[in-house]
């Protein structure tokens, strides 16, 4: 399991999406914002990737839907397409740029 730390922006809304080395646990952890990668079994051997946003504090969803959450593959921004879980772990985005650009995707 892969996750980015979010780097929220003293102005504006967008959530741009940083790689790091370090586990999805850490990152979690230790960053305030952070998005989780999941990758999806499609079946006939197709994988699709998600991204769930995840507060290290409890957020109420209506609150992060504030956001614009960029790609962490092609920095384009994320849609969302799935409920949230609680209050740690937001809603399930996908990437509609990365989705036309790859059927994989
Ligand atoms: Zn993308």
């Amino acid at each position: 399991m892969t996750a980015y730390p979010l780097i929220v922006p003293v102005k504006g809304k967008y959530l741009k999406p940083v790689s790091t080395s370090n586990t999805a646990e850490f990152v979690m952890e230790n960053h305030s914002v952070s998005l989780v990668e999941h990758l999806v079994d499609e079946g006939y051997g197709r994988y699709k990737y998600r991204y769930r946003l995840h507060t290290q504090a409890p957020n109420r969803f209506e609150d992060t839907l504030e956001y614009d959450i960029g790609c962490p593959r092609c920095q384009s921004q994320l849609r969302l397409c799935g409920r949230p879980l609680d209050a740690y772990d937001h809603g399930l985005y996908k990437c509609p740029a990365c989705e036309k650009q790859n059927g994989r995707y």
